[in-house]
């Protein structure tokens, strides 16, 4: 792709898949009803979409059911699986720039990251797990002559997956990968503001060999599709990526339904803690990255920035010079490094944390809520200095581009402060000092450290939180316990 004018011609023949994808083809939902996708960087309508509600759920967990206890996916052999998956993986790559539009469009991230970041990332982890898949073995105890006791891993039955708009393509893949590896069946609700680009995922799956009802897509809002997902009787475990208050509310749904196993990837507040010894221009390029990447709209984001006292000033000016460079305009532009908020009450949102920050902190920069191509969905790069850590900013997720800067006397007041959150998704630590680097690593209640660097993941290693950041883990190896169970089998040899 040469510039935004190519881009542009292409997003002006696409053509958005918007119905329900159950059992293999294109449905209706029961109610007749749909909702518009909107593009959250010029407000324009770009798609009606099939809005699912408890009756389309309950076809999808339906048609899942039968595709998991016939055996057509979840008998077949790993390596046919794998090989499956790996076509997908082909396909997506294949469809890099059509899937990449559909996220810019849906949901205003910058067409630079998603045809670089999203969609190749989709490919490289329906590749990734593909390929774990027949290599996981499983294990016989050391009971001594006279037993064999197998330790057998098992594919749970029906996955309902929950994710949200800041990632649409990788956080449902994320969970469709280790799911449909191991053998599940699933059905999957992409977020309302972001549904196009799971639309397209179902039909390439299917294309790549995926049998029908095997992986089933149901879009609609949270409390009508959603929901019914979390309490449907016949779904084995749900998979959730999104707030911390949803979160919650799937731990009451399994509770008040079928006991269902629910994992959770929830909301961070993540800190990034700056010692004196640290490569401050390095520094503050990542940390700049870590808080305006995707618009601040990603779960580990760097949120807090704790930083010593002997180099806070020389941080908020390279920080205020990194802020100066982001470059706000239309996400097809190859140049445009920050989109818009999701939408237009997002960004509302956003702009109510800054408004209340403002009478206690000092905003260094930013802080606008401005109008561009008719929509009033974009917020500018926001810093605030000296934020009390006791304060709304300090302690609720914004998920915007809105840093918080704390200044700290020594590493055990540092550590406090991080430690000081409800969240525990991640954290970062920059310092050249070995000892401190282990040291504070261990002290952090967090998911990921990220040392000398923010927001390290791959696909070789668990991503996911403590405390109220959810449990279980995306990613790796460890991302199959999610979707499968152990199972004991005892043979007494006669
Ligand atoms: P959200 O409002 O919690 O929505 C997430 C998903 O849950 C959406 O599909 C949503 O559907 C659905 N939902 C909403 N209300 C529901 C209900 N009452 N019952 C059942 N489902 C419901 O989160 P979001 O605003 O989309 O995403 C931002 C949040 O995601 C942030 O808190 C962020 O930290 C978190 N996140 C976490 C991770 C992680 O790995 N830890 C990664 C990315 C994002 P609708 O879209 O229709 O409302
Ligand atoms: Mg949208």
């Amino acid at each position: 792709m040469a510039d935004g004018a190519d881009w542009r011609a292409l997003a002006a023949g696409m053509q958005p898949r918007t119905g329900l994808w159950i059992d293999g083809r294109w449905q209706e939902a029961a109610s007749g009803a749909r909702f518009a996708s909107v593009n959250p960087a010029t407000g324009a309508v770009l798609a009606e979409v099939a809005r699912g509600d408890a009756a389309d759920v309950d076809r999808a967990v339906r048609a899942a059911r039968r595709a998991f206890e016939d055996g057509r996916w979840s008998r077949k052999s790993p390596a046919e699986r794998k090989e499956v998956l790996l076509r997908l993986a082909t396909l997506i790559r294949a469809h890099v720039p059509e899937l990449a539009l559909l996220d810019t469009l849906d949901m205003g991230k910058p067409i630079a990251e998603s045809s670089t970041i999203d969609a190749p990332g989709s490919a490289h982890f329906f590749q990734w797990h593909a390929e774990a898949i027949d290599k996981l073995y499983d294990e016989i105890a050391p009971t001594g002559p006279g037993d064999i006791a197998m330790i057998r891993r098992e594919a749970l039955g029906v996955v309902g997956a929950v994710v949200p708009w800041n990632f649409p393509l990788d956080m449902a893949t994320w969970k469709l990968a280790p799911a449909l590896a191991m053998g599940n069946s699933v059905v999957l609700k992409p977020a309302e503001q972001s549904p196009l680009s799971a639309l397209r995922l179902a039909e390439l799956a299917a294309e790549a060999g995926v049998p029908d009802g095997v992986l089933n897509v149901v879009p609609g809002y949270g409390a009508e599709a959603g929901q019914a997902l979390g309490l449907h009787p016949d779904v084995d475990c749900l998979a959730f990526t999104g707030s911390t208050e949803v979160g919650k509310l799937f731990q009451t749904y399994a509770g008040r339904s079928n006991m269902k196993q629910v994992w959770l990837e929830t909301g961070g507040k993540s800190p990034n803690l700056i010692f004196p010894d640290a490569d401050l221009d390095r520094a503050a390029d990542m940390a700049a990255f870590g808080i305006f990447f995707n618009a601040g709209e990603v779960c580990s984001a760097n949120s807090r920035l704790l930083v010593h006292r002997d180099v806070h000033d020389a941080m908020v000016e390279r920080l205020v010079a990194r802020a100066g460079a982001v470059v706000q305009g239309d996400p097809l532009d190859l140049a445009t490094t920050m989109g818009p908020m999701v939408d237009s009450h997002h960004a509302g949102r956003v702009a109510g944390f800054i408004d209340r920050a403002r009478g206690g902190a000092r905003l260094v920069t930013g802080g606008e809520r401005v109008t561009r191509f008719g929509s009033d969905a974009w917020i500018t790069p926001t810093i605030f200095d000296r934020v009390d850590p006791t304060s709304e900013l300090a302690r609720e997720e914004v998920f915007g581009p809105v840093l918080a800067v704390i200044p700290f006397a020594d590493e055990a007041e540092a550590v406090r402060i991080a430690n000081d959150t409800a969240y525990g998704l991640a954290a970062s630590v920059w310092t050249r000092d070995i000892d401190r680097a282990f040291r504070v690593s261990a002290a952090l209640k967090v998911g990921t450290v990220s040392v000398n660097t923010v927001d390290a993941l791959s696909a070789m290693t668990p991503f996911g939180g403590v405390k109220q950041s959810g449990f279980g883990r995306d990613l790796s190896l460890h991302s199959f316990d999610k979707y499968s169970a152990l199972k004991t089998v005892w043979v007494k040899i006669g």
